[in-house]
C-alpha cells in the first residue's frame, strides 16, 4: 500500500504492507520537485513502486543505505535506466544481499538484489553526506538550497534505546552532531516523516544516546550484567527485540557499549 502526501517543494511516498502497519510501520521514499527520489521504498510494494516511476518524471535517485526499506527496489530502478546516486559500499552490499531474518522478511519481503548496470546520478545540487552509525553505509540526503534534510535512519526518535547488531553508537552520535550542524529547516525521517526543528532533535537524540552510554557503562564497571542492565536500565526487551530474534534489540546496545568499554 502507498500513501502519497504532498509536502512544501516534494512528495512523500509512504509504502507500508499489511505486517507493517499491523506492528506501526512504514517506510518512505521522497520525490522533489525537480525529480530528485530519495530511497526507493519497500520490496513488497514493488508494482505500487514501478506504477509511480511509470507517473512521474524521474530525473535521478539517491539511496541512504542497503536495507531494504529504503534500497528495496534499486534492481527496479537500474533496470530502467534511471540514474542512481549511492555510495559504492551501499552499491556493493545491494549487489549481494545478505539473506534477512524472518521478520524483516514478512514486514517488508525480501529485496532482488541489484544486477543490472548502473547508470551514475550526479545529484547537485544536493548532496550524499556519510552519516555512518545507523549502518556503516549510511547516508543522509541534504539540499543546501532549501536547508531541507532527507534523514534515511539516522534520526528514527529522540529515545532510541535499541541497536542493530552491526550498530555504533558512537559514530551514530558524531554523525546526529555533523548534521545537526547543517543547521537544517526541516527534516523527513524515512518512518517519522516531517520533523519539526530538527537541528533540535538531531542534538536532543545526541545528547540521550550519550546519556544513556554512560549509564550503562557505569553499571558495567560496577559488574552487572548484560541481562541486569537489560531490566534495570532498559526495562525489559523491546517487542522488536523478540520479533527480531536479538538482531535489532535493546541487548545490542548494551553489547556495543560493552564491546567498546572491553576492547578501549
Ligand atoms: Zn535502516
Amino acid at each position: 500500500m502507498v500513501d502519497i502526501i504532498p509536502h512544501h517543494g516534494l512528495t512523500q511516498w509512504r509504502f507500508s504492507s499489511l505486517t507493517s502497519r499491523l506492528a506501526g510501520y512504514s517506510a518512505s521514499a521522497f520525490l522533489t520537485a525537480d525529480g530528485i527520489l530519495v530511497d526507493t521504498g519497500i520490496p513488497v510494494a514493488q508494482a505500487e513502486f514501478e506504477r509511480l516511476l511509470d507517473g512521474s518524471r524521474i530525473a535521478g535517485v539517491m539511496v541512504t543505505h542497503h536495507h531494504e526499506d529504503h534500497a528495496g527496489n534499486v534492481e527496479q530502478v537500474a533496470r530502467r535506466g534511471i540514474p542512481m546516486c549511492l555510495a559504492p559500499e551501499t552499491q556493493r552490499l545491494v549487489r549481494t544481499v545478505e539473506p534477512i531474518r524472518a521478520y524483516r522478511r514478512v514486514t517488508w519481503t525480501s529485496m532482488t538484489p541489484l544486477s543490472s548496470a548502473l547508470v551514475p546520478f550526479d545529484p547537485a545540487p544536493l548532496e550524499l553526506i556519510a552519516a555512518p552509525g545507523h549502518s556503516a553505509d549510511h547516508h543522509v540526503a541534504w539540499d543546501p538550497h532549501t536547508r531541507t534534510l532527507f534523514s534515511g535512519d539516522l534520526f528514527l526518535g529522540v529515545q532510541v534505546r535499541i541497536a542493530h547488531h552491526d550498530e555504533d553508537p558512537w559514530t551514530l552520535i558524531e554523525s546526529l552532531e555533523a548534521v545537526a550542524a547543517l543547521e537544517p529547516t526541516r527534516m523527513f525521517c524515512a518512518h517519522r516523516g516531517l520533523v519539526l526543528e530538527p537541528a533540535a532533535a538531531l542534538r536532543a537524540k545526541a545528547a540521550w544516546t550519550r546519556a544513556l552510554i554512560a549509564t550503562i557503562s557505569a553499571h558495567i564497571t560496577r559488574g552487572a550484567t548484560d541481562a541486569q542492565i537489560l531490566r534495570t536500565v532498559m526495562g525489559g526487551e523491546s517487542l522488536t527485540g523478540w520479533a527480531s530474534g536479538g538482531e535489532y534489540s535493546r541487548r545490542n546496545f548494551i553489547r556495543a557499549v560493552r564491546f567498546r568499554i572491553a576492547t578501549s
